[in-house]
């Protein structure tokens, strides 16, 4: 769906006119869907949430020195209800599994998950009875960071490829 954003003087077809340094907006011309994905990729905000070493680095990325507000991120959310980027910092014990897939399921949509580090991604050097091999045998993961723990600016790269992928999102966050 096409978008047509224009100032009362030059009107939304005001291309031919001169443009007038008034300090008016202008217009702009866009879909729908890259509006909104514009707006979400650069608002996600993340879930206050940790499971082990990996989240002592999650924390890090807010502070001053790494800075996560760069991306619009630094509202990590002490609701499911008003998040809607799920990290996943740690490992996943069995125990915990269905008390993460709970507060999955009560984030709002549209939502996505970022597994962090090993343990998060693959089980890590937990190959055992306990711990789940990795998050993605339960959630859809969008986006894996790799290390053990990742640094801050690696989850940073993650958020990075998260916001190319929402920006290419067609259906509007819709998953099949
Ligand atoms: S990947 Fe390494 S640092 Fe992260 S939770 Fe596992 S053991 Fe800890």
């Amino acid at each position: 769906m096409g978008v047509a954003v224009g100032s009362p003087q030059q009107g939304a077809l005001g291309g031919t006119q001169a443009h007038a340094k008034d300090g008016s907006a202008g217009f702009a011309l866009a879909k729908l869907e890259e509006l909104v994905n514009w707006g979400r990729a650069n608002s996600v905000w993340p879930l206050t949430f940790g499971l082990a070493c990996c989240a002592i680095e999650q924390i890090s990325a807010a502070a001053s020195r790494f800075d996560i507000a760069r991306f619009g991120s630094e509202v990590f959310r002490a609701s499911p209800r008003q998040a809607d980027l799920l990290i996943v910092s740690g490992r996943v014990s069995n125990k915990m599994a269905p008390v993460i897939k709970r507060i999955y399921d009560q984030m709002s949509d549209p939502k996505w998950v970022i597994a962090m580090g090993d343990c998060a991604s693959c089980g890590g050097p937990f190959n055992n009875y306990a711990i789940v091999q990795g998050v993605d045998k339960m959630l859809p993961v969008d986006v894996y960071v790799p290390g053990c723990p990742p640094r801050p600016e690696a989850l940073f790269y993650a958020i990075d490829k998260l916001r190319e992928k929402i920006k290419a999102e067609e259906k509007l966050g819709v998953r099949e």
